[in-house]
């Protein structure tokens, strides 16, 4: 739907929530989309974006990085813990800490490399087996964990499941995140981000509806 068209939605879902439509980002997730795409939405101006494997975003962003300046990336996929450091490398933001192992490798990496980024700590709101995620029953102890460990916590993130109503989803992330005084929520996607954003979304993370469905690549 296009970049004024997006934003003009957050505006419209952040006055209705009684919030300031500058306090949501979105973040562009340009995931499997040619790079033709992703290039007109920098050339609008856009410097948010999202990546779920480090792989891909290694082959092409730091090329766009040498022709636009400001680029913010966030890895929003999970992540091994034997690509972290190129993920320190590569991102801005990590939405993904999801477990004890990956904590204990920022925090190793942090001191190594005098850096690390600011990140979310993933929770498993719908508690899929499948799905990556702290249990929301252990997110107090791991934000706790996390802290100990220096770790530059800044906030929440969850993917909700799919049959599911998102917004039951968004208002516990919101609480769990409340009660451990973080003010980030990182919310919503293509489908939910007004209702995401009702709920106080701070970071939106939209694929298809501003890039169109993903294209698989070839063979
Ligand atoms: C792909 C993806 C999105 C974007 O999904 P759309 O429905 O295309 O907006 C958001 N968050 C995560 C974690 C994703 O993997």
């Amino acid at each position: 739907m296009g970049l004024t068209e997006i934003a003009n939605r957050i505006a419209k879902a952040a006055t209705e929530a009684g919030r300031d439509p500058s306090d949501v980002t979105l973040i562009a997730v340009s995931k499997v989309q040619p790079n033709e795409r992703v290039e007109a939405v920098l050339k609008e101006g856009h410097r948010s974006f999202g990546e779920n494997r480090v792989q891909e975003a290694a082959g092409k962003w730091p090329g766009f990085r040498e022709t636009y300046d400001g680029i913010d990336l966030h890895l929003i996929g999970p992540l091994q813990s034997n690509k972290a450091r190129q993920a320190f490398e590569l991102f801005d933001v990590i939405h993904t800490l999801d477990r004890p192992k990956l904590a204990n490798t920022f925090a190793r990496l942090a001191q190594e490399m005098g850096h690390c980024p600011p990140l979310f700590i993933q929770v498993n709101t719908g508690e899929e087996p499948q799905k990556a995620g702290i249990a929301p029953a252990d997110t107090d102890a791991f934000v706790s964990e996390c802290r100990a460990l220096d770790l530059p916590v800044q906030g929440l993130m969850c993917i909700p499941p799919v049959d599911e109503t998102p917004s039951l989803h968004f208002a516990l992330l919101r609480k769990l995140a409340d009660r451990n005084g973080l003010s980030q929520l990182s919310m919503g996607m293509s489908d939910d981000f007004q209702q995401a954003i009702a709920f106080g979304a701070t970071h939106i993370r939209v694929g298809s509806a501003l890039f169109g469905e993903r294209v698989p690549p070839a063979g």
